[in-house]
């Protein structure tokens, strides 16, 4: 901060008050003596989020933060558990470098970390934020998340198989297919 009387770059604070939106700060020159005043305001590199919509909002820490709490709610998670996901969801979003991410972009990151933070915080937070639109793509996300993921490449060709042999054999009067864990073990059902 150079003087605007001597241009001198070095001062002394004699007061600072807080004033509401900034900080406001009387400053001595240390060269001439003389007093000006400055204002000193956060400056955040804010990311704006591209909703679904289309309209954009500024990323907020805090509204990631309240999401992710309601989604944890009364699960027995250790104290700070939400505060890491936060912090590093929050990370990845500005390391990506841009002004505008889409909120899609941004759901994907809390998928992949509550996945591995807790799987009921996980479905909550996917049926909310997946608008799941019919019970089938809520149930395949079920799915998807109770099998083992080392296996997990291996069941879908199983799965479809199973499927199409029973709707050939028997058609689903109650819409009850699609339950291949039992029928895992008895291939002839
Ligand atoms: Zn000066």
């Amino acid at each position: 901060m150079l003087c605007p009387f001597c241009g001198h770059d070095d001062s002394k604070v004699v007061d600072s008050r807080d004033s509401g939106d900034g900080i406001r700060r009387r400053r001595e020159c240390l060269a001439c003596n003389r007093r000006y005043t400055t204002y000193e305001r956060v400056q955040t590199n804010a990311v704006m989020v591209i909703k679904r919509d289309g309209r954009r909002e500024e990323f907020h820490r805090d509204k990631l933060w309240a999401s992710l709490n309601k989604a944890c709610a009364k699960r027995p998670l250790p104290t700070g558990s939400i505060d890491k996901v936060a912090d590093a969801i929050e990370a990845e979003v500005v390391s990506l470098g841009k002004a505008e991410v889409p909120s899609d972009a941004i759901g994907e990151l809390v998928m992949e970390r509550l996945r591995d933070l807790d799987r009921v915080a996980y479905i909550r937070f996917a049926s909310i934020y997946r608008d799941f639109r019919d019970i089938e793509s809520f149930k395949e996300e079920i799915e998807a998340l109770l099998e083992p993921r080392e296996t997990a490449p291996a069941v879908p060709t199983n799965q479809l198989s199973f499927l199409d042999d029973v709707e050939v054999g028997a058609p689903p009067a109650k819409r009850r297919r699609g339950r291949p864990k039992k029928a895992a073990g008895d291939p002839t059902a």
